[in-house]
């Protein structure tokens, strides 16, 4: 019999080029001291690190796959779907998300207004466009940076919660691709689609279900299992909803800072024996 060797995968991060804190050479180097044998880059709407990561994973000897974690809007909420081992220089791919980003930038002066009003002071804005690296995606993290250095909230986690989070008074709801366009792109782009962290949406049973099934329709094949961004109780949970769907699992930290991430990379338990990983037929 041929030995089974599981590759300790992470297909899920964050670079410079959306909210991550570490340049995309970094966070190979970081991955490969981990452990990691087989590595994706997902930055937000973006695939301007993938070469840098592609070089550097590549004089590291540690597999990489081009990947991206794309934002959606389906039924009311933002849900993320990460594609991987997508061709970056594709054009509707790389259309689709110049313009989210786009997006963006009128969604951050409107979340700037708001915390402004709120704190009673000025700047956001321009405090949260100093700490995104990429001037083209600014995200919620970088205020949150910005609000926890100024010393308004203590950490990342409060701004969430007082301020930025689902419900709260300066959250700006994203209008993002649909989940069709989402994964049309990616699938067109040569990748897999992938649901990000299923288990932080707060969607109803019967919502849940009609998302698994509009995303499988679209093409979608796969669903994060083991990810930092699920408590462990929720390893179990997707599990089923793998098995139950015939999705493939996947595995990866949503690593985006040593400050700030609870799980590193390469650090999660690995995915339950019996599923079919999202990389079955990359490593051959
Ligand atoms: P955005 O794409 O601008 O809506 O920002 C989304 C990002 O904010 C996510 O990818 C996370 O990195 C971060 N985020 C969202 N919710 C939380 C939370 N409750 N605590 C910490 N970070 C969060
Ligand atoms: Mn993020
Ligand atoms: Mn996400
Ligand atoms: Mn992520």
């Amino acid at each position: 019999m041929r030995p089974v060797t599981v590759p300790n995968a992470d297909l899920h991060c964050h670079s410079v080029h959306s909210d991550g804190v570490l340049e995309p050479a970094e966070l190979a180097r970081r991955a490969h001291g981990n452990g990691v044998t087989l590595w994706a880059l997902t930055d937000h709407d973006e695939v301007a690190g993938t070469a840098d990561a592609a070089a550097a994973a590549l004089a590291l000897g540690m597999p990489f796959v081009p990947g991206v974690e794309i934002s959606v809007t389906w039924a009311g909420r933002t849900v993320h779907i990460v594609g991987l081992r997508v061709d970056p220089a594709n054009a509707e791919l790389a259309a689709g998300l110049a313009r989210i980003r786009e997006g963006r930038a009128g969604r951050a002066a409107e979340i700037g207004r708001r915390l402004d009003a709120r704190l009673g002071i000025s700047g956001c804005l321009e405090g949260a466009l100093r700490y995104a690296l990429n001037p083209g995606l600014v995200s919620r993290t970088h205020f949150a940076r910005f609000l926890v250095d100024q010393g308004h909230c203590p950490t990342i986690q409060s701004v969430f919660d007082r301020h930025l989070g689902q419900g709260k008074p300066a959250n700006v709801p994203g209008r993002w691709a649909s989940l069709d366009q989402a994964v049309a792109w990616i699938t067109g782009a040569g990748g897999r689609a992938v649901i990000a962290h299923p288990g932080r949406y707060a969607y109803s049973q019967l919502e849940y279900g009609a998302l698994f099934d509009a995303f499988r329709e679209a093409g979608g094949e796969g669903i994060e299992v083991v990810t930092g961004s699920h408590r462990p109780a929720q390893f179990d949970e997707y599990a089923k909803v793998a098995r139950h769907y015939g999705f493939l699992a996947s595995r990866g930290s949503d690593f985006h800072s040593p400050g700030e991430s609870r799980v590193d990379l390469g650090t999660l338990p690995p995915l339950p024996e019996d599923l079919k990983p999202v990389w079955y037929d990359w490593l051959e």
